[in-house]
């Protein structure tokens, strides 16, 4: 057996980033940016309103309550057709240009607007710049917005939309193909004949990556055979930048998928001293990274969260491969064992309002037990020989959107 370290440092020897591409900014939510973005515009581009009212001379309020002649109305996204003097005022709407000549914007509620008269009453006194949002306030051309290696979330492509941005430099979101292998595998809904099971790997692998950012690419079932698990690889290959596939890296006399990755590619078969997920292949076939993941569902998810995710992550140019390693209190016994293995087991739990983690175990602990992998919110990180006793710190990996 080799340790979780040496495994992962294989596999992120041999992946590489991808090579970055200009996207449309409307596809590009999630991906890394592969270049710095300075502004070429002005965000606000013009001094405007913040507050629906009226635009004045500031110094006309110092005698407040005063009554100014409306000379105009400004709506959001037209521009005054004069400018105003002492004694005028202008009715503006929230986002409007402010129209030469006035400095400040009295809020309509602190008004009392005279429509038949032509008339405003403004209740207060307003110094300059009232409610003025001035051009340039948060951006300005030359600005450096965004650093390469920033991942652009919800907020990056708005502010990139404000100063009329249309592509990015980033990585190019990883295509990711799943492949069940499994004789004993059906995935049509037909009632089981002696021997099957439902084929649950692939929706989960599918969906777990989609929840990683990637775009996930369904290939099918292949047979326990040489060929079809080759034909399944090839198309992957062909039309993916990674590959998942799930089961048939065992010691078994039908475990092909080591054999096949072995032939067509440069392959390294791994038992791995953790629990679950001891066999692992990987390999890379015309430079496509294979992951062979085992095949109990609680090990193929585990296998994809310590050797996939990181690997994906490192191709679509994230620097933070790993997620982030915290502790907790359990409230169970975790007990001690003997094996050589590090275990990760399933737990159910968060963080306090303090922000400290506490985790109890859930039930159903075998390799073969998904619904405890479902429920989970974290693993226990179970170190061989340690004894971890209720009350006592483990170390979490959280799971899921906590473990972002
Ligand atoms: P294997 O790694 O192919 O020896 O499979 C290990 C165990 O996982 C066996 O009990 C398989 O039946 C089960 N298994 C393999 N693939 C899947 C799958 N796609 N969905 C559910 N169980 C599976
Ligand atoms: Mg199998």
């Amino acid at each position: 057996m080799i340790s979780l370290d040496e495994a992962r440092a294989h596999v992120l020897d041999q992946i590489r980033v991808a090579d970055p591409i200009s996207v449309a900014l409307a596809d590009a939510g999630g991906l890394v940016l592969a270049a710095d973005v300075v502004a070429g515009e002005t965000v606000p581009p013009f001094a405007n309103t913040a507050m629906d009212g009226f635009a004045v001379v500031a110094a006309d309020t110092s005698a407040a309550p005063v009554t100014l002649d409306v000379v105009g109305t400004v709506a959001a996204g037209a521009a005054a057709d004069r400018a105003i003097v002492a004694g005028e005022a202008m009715r503006i709407m929230t986002g409007a240009p402010m129209p030469p000549g006035a400095d400040a914007v009295v809020m309509v509620e602190r008004t009392n607007y005279d429509e038949t008269a032509g008339r405003v009453e403004v209740e207060i006194t307003v110094p300059s710049g009232n409610h003025v949002r001035g051009a340039g306030e948060d951006v300005r051309p030359g600005d450096l917005l965004f650093e390469a290696g920033t991942q652009l979330g919800a907020g990056h492509l708005g502010v990139l939309a404000s100063v009329g941005v249309t592509t990015v430099m980033a990585y190019p979101r990883p295509r990711v193909g799943v492949v069940s292998t499994g004789d004993e595998l059906v995935d049509d809904g037909r009632p089981l004949a002696p021997g099957e099971i439902r084929d649950s790997n692939r929706l989960t692998l599918l969906t777990i990556l989609e929840e990683s950012g990637f775009d996930a690419i369904d290939l099918g079932l292949a047979r326990d055979n040489e060929d079809a698990i080759e034909t399944a690889f090839r198309d992957g290959v062909a039309r993916c930048d990674a590959v998942l596939s799930s089961g048939g890296v065992s010691m078994g006399a039908f475990d092909y998928v080591k054999v096949v990755l072995d032939r067509i590619g440069a392959m390294r078969w791994m038992q791995i001293a953790i629990k679950p997920a001891k066999p692992f292949a990987f390999g890379l076939v015309d430079g496509t990274p294979i992951f062979g993941l085992p095949g109990n569902p609680v090990s193929s998810m585990v296998s994809y969260e310590l050797f996939a995710r990181p690997g994906l992550r490192k191709m679509a140019g994230q620097s933070a491969l790993l997620r982030p390693a915290r502790r907790a209190i359990s409230a169970d016994d975790l007990g001690r064992h003997d094996d050589g293995k590090t275990h990760f087991l399933r737990m159910n739990g968060g963080p306090d309002d303090t922000g400290r983690w506490h985790v109890r175990k859930l039930g159903g602990q075998g390799s073969h037990q998904l619904t405890g992998m479902a429920n989970a919110t974290a693993l226990a990180v179970v170190p061989d020989q340690v004894d971890i006793q209720a009350g006592d710190e483990v170390d979490i990996i959280p799971l899921g959107t906590l473990g972002s």
